[in-house]
């Protein structure tokens, strides 16, 4: 992160990003006029991800499934614009607001057989994001690198009837980032789900 100083309306050095904790304030002084100057990260958001899936596919022809196993797999390149904000800081017990709103531009390839049989292929599909009402909660939750205190981060988008897109953020100030997350993607407003993604801490060499 660049430092600024008003008085001196210049960029007076640099900080790494690293150094300054989330939900915490860090003071600089200017070096030319003396100013104290705070820092403060205020937003932890995702820029873009890629999955990578293999595995065992099932055969189904009309309601009858076939006892035939295909080798399966995906590629899935998301980008989000601008970036996804799930963890709006400060986080304070109760607050509630707005998240988004936001662009998904989604690149995905589906194969059988190690690629030698395309399925199929998007390139560049886009559709946008509306807000999203988030609200945040203080709670003790346990994940395998352990028990923390975390503030949850719900954020969800109802589609219809049945369909809901949601994000689960729990953010561990001990961590400094999430230790676990769920997502689920509906498509629009069907019950379907186009994909849902859990993720827990396993292990973590940080210390703040
Ligand atoms: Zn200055």
């Amino acid at each position: 992160m660049k430092v600024f100083c008003e008085n001196c309306q210049k960029t007076i050095g640099q900080v790494p990003d690293d150094k300054i904790p989330a939900n915490k304030i860090v003071t600089v002084k200017c070096p030319h006029c003396q100013k104290q100057i705070e820092l403060q990260k205020t937003d932890l958001a995702i820029i873009n991800h890629e999955l990578l899936m293999k595995g065992f596919g099932h055969l189904t022809v009309g309601p009858i499934p076939f006892p035939i196993f295909l080798q399966m797999q995906g590629q899935r390149y998301t980008e989000f614009n601008p970036a996804l904000t799930l963890l709006p800081f400060p986080l304070n017990d109760g607050d509630s607001g707005k998240i988004g709103a936001f662009t998904v531009t989604e690149q995905s390839k589906v194969s059988m057989f190690w690629g030698l049989i395309p399925i199929s292929q998007d390139d560049d599909i886009e559709w946008p994001i509306a807000y999203q009402d988030y609200s945040v909660t203080f709670e003790s939750i346990s994940v395998p690198a352990g028990s923390f205190d975390v503030y949850t981060v719900v954020a969800e988008h109802h589609w219809g009837v049945e369909g809901v897109d949601w994000f689960y953020s729990y953010y561990a100030a001990d961590v400094g980032n999430v230790v676990k997350s769920s997502i689920n993607i509906d498509f629009g407003d069907t019950e379907l789900t186009y994909y849902n993604i859990e993720l827990e801490l396993v292990s973590t060499t940080y210390e703040p």
